[in-house]
């Protein structure tokens, strides 16, 4: 019984607004969002904006699609079509945005500080406070230089539109200033001279746009350069494109190497200076300088600071990033969600409550547990561990029946009850394909849908009923949110793309490139943008790339 309770009671925090059933005399509850972008929007798109006082506090009044903005470095689209102005998106929507920058969150009074981020100079006092009920935090990650020299002062990220901009500016200067006729040949070789660290899919796809772009357009444009211009890729780990499946990263590796693009593996940046970059070869220990023009870093994320400062605040200081629980409430910090890139959920392994979970299993106390017992409560819990359900798919079971099968199979006779050691060993197999979300836009967005969703529920307290319920002796609670990985593309230029999908399918080639042209038409937030981002496909297919500045 104790056990049941304990266990009831982590199954049971899954009640997000709890005692908050709506009176109607009752003022409605404030909601505080932070952040435009994949979280951010996707929350407010599915929450019913009528039964909250919803407030949304960015410095960007639009959304970025983020997955087209290597295309925008080089014009094969242009930076208006991926943005969305957030007016445009509240336009029918009971909701309030403030163009500003969140830079303190004080838990304690429930509130958010924040400063205007316009330069227009008039007298005003720049930050004013906003009162929350509960604050959706979804303000993403800034990139991460690790600490290196030089890279803030001389090097290009891609983060938004401002950086793909200036990125897009960069490149055409570089080729008119190249063409200029008093420069010596080895100066006009360094200013050609592309560098790209980091091998994930950002620099990958930003490395096949900029060959694109020179070979497809601007080498017709500027004949004369045709010998001088050199890619060079950095990637610090043994593989470019290294979360995906090995064929995949082959493949890039291989096609790169056809193409000319230089790519040094196992090389990390050590400092950049207004002349060149310096890297060190893990293998050889070997030191090289290579001259550029311009260099694009894009090695992954960092937190940014008001977080930092919030996660002092709450005793989590000595985390990496924002942890929050699975459904998605910082922890310690009460009536506070957070997701995107700027948290990371704790996933909670099945092991953990082994003893808890085998006591709960005994009914009848005898210290084993009977295929029955096993059988119901692997059912019961099969909500709370979304993991379970994972192993099952993935070993192709057909429900908890498959798991008893495997666990009353091991060892060497087999056996028809389990004791706690069995049980233990069966059930932990379970844990081992949990993985830690990516930081991608695919989990943002479905976070942002998984908590909408819910406050919608509650706020209308709404009998509990659907997919995102566990009715359990009479009590009705969420589901933890569970992600479903849907696939992801890595287009690597000349109308290529690899695409890896779920059951281990991986596609490569042309096909896959029209695969991701509609995939990425169909996920535009709005029809307007959709259009724009079609309408810049067939101009660059007809015309070519735009190289004026
Ligand atoms: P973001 O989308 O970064 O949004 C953060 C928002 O918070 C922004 O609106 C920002 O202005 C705002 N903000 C910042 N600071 C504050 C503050 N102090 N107060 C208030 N608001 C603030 N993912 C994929 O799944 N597929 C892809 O193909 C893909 N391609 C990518 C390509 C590029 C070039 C990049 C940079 C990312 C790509 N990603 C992709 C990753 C994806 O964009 C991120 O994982 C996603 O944007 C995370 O969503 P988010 O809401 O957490 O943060
Ligand atoms: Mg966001
Ligand atoms: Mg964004
Ligand atoms: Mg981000
Ligand atoms: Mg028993």
């Amino acid at each position: 019984r104790v056990a049941d309770r304990s266990l009831m009671v982590e199954v049971g925090s899954g009640t997000l607004l709890a005692a908050d059933s709506q009176d109607p005399l009752q003022k409605k509850k404030k909601i505080v969002i932070l952040g435009t972008g994949w979280g951010g929007i996707s929350f407010l798109k599915t929450l019913d904006c009528k039964l909250f006082d919803v407030q949304i506090v960015s410095p960007r009044n639009y959304f970025v699609f983020t997955p087209l903005l290597p295309s925008v470095t080089v014009g094969t689209v242009e930076a208006r079509s991926v943005t969305e102005p957030i007016r445009r998106i509240i336009r029918k929507k009971d909701a309030e945005f403030h163009e500003a920058e969140c830079i303190k969150i004080d838990p304690e009074n429930k509130q958010v500080i924040c400063k205007d981020v316009s330069e227009l100079d008039f007298e005003r006092k720049p930050e004013f406070a906003l009162d929350y009920d509960y604050l959706v935090i979804a303000v993403g990650a800034t990139s991460n230089t690790f600490g290196t020299k030089g890279v803030d002062e001389y090097c290009h990220f891609l983060k938004d539109v401002e950086d793909a901009e200036k990125i897009r500016e960069q490149v055409v200067d570089i080729f008119e200033t190249a063409s200029l006729p008093h420069l010596s040949p080895e100066v006009r070789r360094n200013l050609l001279s592309f560098v790209v660290v980091g091998g994930g899919p950002t620099g990958v796809e930003f490395s096949a746009e900029l060959h694109d772009l020179v070979h497809e357009d601007l080498l017709c444009l500027y004949p004369h350069l045709k010998d001088n211009v050199t890619i060079t890729l950095v990637q610090s780990g043994d593989h470019i494109l290294n979360t995906f499946d090995k064929r995949i990263s082959q493949f890039a590796e291989k096609k790169f190497q056809r193409d000319g693009v230089h790519v040094k593996i196992g090389c990390r940046v050590l400092e950049v200076t207004n002349k060149h970059i310096r890297f060190k070869s893990k293998d050889t220990g070997q030191l090289v300088d290579v001259p550029y023009g311009m260099i694009v870093w894009s090695t992954g994320i960092r937190t940014r600071p008001v977080i930092t400062d919030f996660m002092k605040q709450i005793r989590q200081e000595n985390r990496r990033v924002l942890a929050t629980d699975e459904w998605l409430r910082v922890k310690n910090c009460e009536g506070v969600y957070a997701l995107g890139d700027c948290a990371s959920v704790e996933q909670r392994k099945i092991v953990e409550d082994i003893a808890d979970l085998f006591k709960l299993a005994d009914k009848d106390n005898d210290g084993y547990l009977s295929a029955a017992e096993f059988v119901s409560t692997m059912e019961g819990v099969r909500v709370r561990y979304p993991q379970i359900d994972l192993y099952m798919n993935h070993n192709h079971m057909k429900g908890v029946i498959g798991l008893l099968d495997e666990a009353m199979n091991a060892g060497d006779q087999g056996t028809t009850k389990l004791d706690l050691e069995h049980f233990s060993a069966a059930i932990s197999k379970v844990d081992s394909l949990m993985k830690c979300m990516p930081a991608t836009a695919q989990v943002a967005a479905q976070q942002g849908t998984y908590l909408a969703r819910s406050f919608n529920h509650f706020a209308q307290g709404k009998p509990a009923e659907g997919p995102l319920h566990i009715r359990e002796q009479g009590h009705h609670r969420f589901h933890p949110f569970c992600y479903k990985h849907l696939g992801s593309f890595a287009p690597l230029g000349g109308e290529t793309a690899a695409a890896e999908l779920p059951g281990d399918w991986v596609s490569i080639g042309r096909s896959t490139m029209w695969l991701w042209y509609s995939v990425y038409a169909s996920e535009q937030v709005s029809w307007r943008t959709r259009a724009l981002v079609m309408f810049d496909w067939t101009k660059r297919f007809i015309f070519g790339r735009d190289s004026s500045r």
